[in-house]
């Protein structure tokens, strides 16, 4: 099976699964259009994939092949079995993702790109997939770094791609875990709860919980957080400048890195900043 069939079939698969959670078991009530906003991220989405098939593709699995095969990377300097080399290189691909995360809400430059997955007033699945072309991209020359430095195997890097496009579904997901399986599970990984707290309208909140996938590098780096200030239910998801959904359609968001500050509209009225709480 070729690389692109085992993406897309993967993504179907794991969409549908996610969907179907989200359906039977939603966290909070849905605020915003589902329709508009799917139609948004999935446009996004479909940006985002042909950016990347026609520029770097799957730099990050081909460069993995080209350092096997030149001897490249830091884990041919020692000698381990092979199954820990894989394990230890998924697990620093996943903490090498956590620290782009930080930066990329640290540096203004990168935050520019970033924000545009911020900007979303409701998190569902879709939410997953609504990155800005460019800060995809940025994170393939980044994760193609890492890869030639460490000498992570193609197949590894195959795996992790692929847990991570599952994860990201999953994170965003707006589903209700029971609270005993999400406080075991999140020993572990990072669980909708936990990462809704990421997209909070509280600046505290939004940086807090940069895991994607493993949920040991918040705790391990100080950026954790359990629980919304508000509660999962009431909490405001989004940004405080951006809170028009009439202006954040998909040209404007695929603009939004070259504007410089948020535009008098954006503000919210007095009411309307409540009543989307
Ligand atoms: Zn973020």
């Amino acid at each position: 099976m070729s690389e692109i069939l085992f993406r897309l079939l993967l993504f179907i698969a794991l969409f549908g699964a996610v969907a179907l959670l989200e359906a039977r078991w939603p966290r909070r009530l849905r605020r915003q259009p589902r329709r508009r906003r799917w139609a948004i991220n999935a446009g996004l989405l479909l940006v985002d994939v042909v950016a990347q098939r026609l520029t770097l593709g799957a730099a990050a699995f081909l460069m993995a092949g080209y350092a096997q095969s030149h001897g490249w990377g830091l884990f041919r300097l020692v000698e381990m079995p092979g199954w820990f080399t894989a394990l230890l290189g998924f697990v620093l691909l996943d903490l090498a993702i956590y620290f782009q995360h930080v930066l990329f809400h640290a540096v203004p430059l990168l935050w520019r790109l970033h924000r545009i997955h911020h900007t979303d007033l409701e998190l569902d699945l879709s939410s997953g997939f609504r990155f800005h072309p460019f800060e995809i991209l940025l994170s393939l020359l980044y994760k193609v770094a890492v890869v030639a430095a460490l000498g992570i195997s193609p197949w590894v890097v195959l795996a992790f791609e692929a847990t991570l496009s599952g994860a990201a579904l999953f994170t965003h997901a707006n589903l209700r875990l029971p609270a005993v399986v999400d406080g075991q599970l999140r020993r572990l990984l990072v669980t909708p709860d936990m990462h809704r707290v990421h997209h909070s309208v509280i600046a505290q909140e939004t940086n807090s919980n940069f895991g994607f996938f493993l949920a040991c590098w918040d705790r391990l780096f100080g950026t954790y957080r359990a629980q919304p200030e508000a509660g999962h239910r009431a909490m405001t998801i989004g940004l405080a400048d951006y809170r028009q959904p009439s202006r954040l359609g998909l040209a404007r968001l695929l603009w939004l890195p070259f504007e410089s500050s948020p535009q008098a509209s954006d503000q919210p009225r007095s009411d309307a900043g409540r009543g989307a709480s």
